[in-house]
């Protein structure tokens, strides 16, 4: 479960941090709206804590541009207890909760169990980019009217790579969520690159346009157009 907090006051997002690393949960901390809003467009979260004052961008900008750009990720704000309205206007711009300033972290936790777990049994059964095509009930692959086979391993990471559409995702999340592996002792780079060869040659290959890419350095994104 990765976290993206977007606090602008040190001490308060330390604690944020320690908090939820002593409950398992990887964090990623942006101290301004601009990288904040950098890192939930390009890459996978499981939850955004956004506090409302930032410098320069706000946290309700950030909100409304992350939900114009289509970013489901569920949005969790923090607010000074005086702010009542812009508590009500994060929700209306697309917010799922908020937690009021100085807040108990066991409440806080407890916000945060709610809306990870909400987003689970919503996910969709059946994902699609252009006319790329994935069912995971029937576990059936189509591109246009062509049926792709694959394997186990080359469905789990499709379906991962359709989840996260549009979203840059690094080997470092492929080895987490796909391989399951978290230790960095087992390096899996090798591994999930020969995946995603395979994965192309039959996603991409037979079709004149190339959904998967590669972002050099960074890992690789499934979307339309130009990476
Ligand atoms: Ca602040």
């Amino acid at each position: 479960m990765h976290i993206l907090v977007i606090e602008d006051e040190p001490k308060v997002a330390k604690a944020i941090r320690e908090g939820l690393e002593s409950e398992n949960y990887q964090v990623t901390v942006a101290a301004t709206g601009e990288d904040g809003y950098f890192l939930a467009t390009t890459r996978a979260f499981d939850l955004i804590l956004l506090d409302l004052m930032l410098p320069g961008r706000s946290g309700l900008e950030i909100l409304t541009a992350l939900r114009k750009q289509k970013c489901q990720t569920p949005v969790l704000i923090l607010t000074a207890r005086d702010a009542v309205e812009d508590r009500v206007e994060g929700l209306d711009t697309g917010a799922d909760d908020y937690v009021v300033k100085p807040f108990a972290f066991a409440e806080f936790l407890a916000r945060i169990r709610a809306l990870t777990r909400r987003g689970r049994p919503e996910q969709a059964l059946r994902l699609r980019l252009v006319e790329l095509e994935l069912d995971c009930v029937t576990k059936k692959v189509t591109r246009g009217k062509q049926e792709i086979d694959l394997t186990a391993k080359e469905f789990d990471l499709l379906e991962y790579l359709l989840r996260h559409q549009g979203h840059v995702v690094s080997r470092e999340m492929l080895a987490r969520d796909v391989w399951k592996v978290t230790s960095r002792a087992t390096p899996l780079d090798n591994v999930i690159d020969v995946h995603i060869a395979r994965l192309r040659q039959k996603v991409d290959a037979p079709f004149k346009k190339n959904l998967l890419k590669t972002i050099r350095g960074v890992g690789f994104v499934l979307k339309e157009g130009d990476a």
